[in-house]
């Protein structure tokens, strides 16, 4: 099948299973992924003092500055082909970078830009984190069905990240309250916004997605 070229924007809180959205509609469309983390991960590799400075500001858990997001996506797009389309998973974050990824994705005739937000309120988001468990052994995600359940794949302990904590989870929210909601206020006042519930099986909502956008 013959698709347009798709520009998207994925945003969603935390547990709102974006992550698989974001496969599937990469692995669809032929995309090219932004994930501005692994982007980042992949500069701290290349040595230079910038690198080395990035790495312990990522190691120390601290915010890295907008520009330097910019910096590694406008690499990626410097280098993309014109008729491949663009996938940002989670990004922007904050209304300035919204403001100048417009600017840069019309500069690069890209303007035809969606932003999916996969919706799920904050009571879900966190009722899913506090119950996300991952298996000692095999690595596996879980959710916690009762205080001894076992990894269904190995029988391993099922243990809670630390990044799933309830303080590290209230901060991923309050984030994504206070930045990112404007973030999406912009794009629905410009009115490329598609919400599609995230309460819904991860094949329904891909289904969803797909209907909004054709
Ligand atoms: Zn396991």
């Amino acid at each position: 099948m013959e698709h347009e070229t798709q520009n998207l924007i994925m945003l969603g809180r935390s547990g709102s299973g974006k992550g698989t959205q974001a496969k599937l509609l990469v692995d669809e469309f032929n995309l090219e992924y932004l994930g501005t983390g692994d982007l980042l991960r992949a500069f701290t590799e290349r040595g230079n003092p910038a690198a080395i400075k990035l790495k312990e500001v990522l190691m120390s858990g601290k915010l890295v500055p907008s520009w330097f997001a910019f910096f590694v996506w406008m690499e990626k797009l410097a280098y993309t082909n014109i008729h491949k389309g663009l996938f940002f998973d989670g990004s922007p974050r904050k209304i300035e970078e919204a403001l100048i990824l417009d600017d840069v994705l019309e500069w690069f005739g890209r303007a035809n830009m969606k932003v999916i937000l996969v919706d799920i309120s904050r009571e879900e988001a966190y009722h899913r984190l506090i119950n996300r468990r991952v298996c000692s052994q095999c690595g596996k995600g879980a959710y916690a069905q009762d205080a001894g359940a076992k990894c269904k794949y190995c029988h391993g302990e099922l243990t809670t990240r630390m990044e799933d904590s309830p303080d590290a989870i209230n901060v991923r929210l309050d984030w994504f309250d206070e930045q990112v909601v404007p973030v999406i206020e912009h794009y629905e006042k410009k009115g490329n916004l598609v919400r599609v519930s995230g309460m819904q099986s991860p094949e329904e909502v891909h289904q969803e997605v797909l209907k909004a956008l054709a």
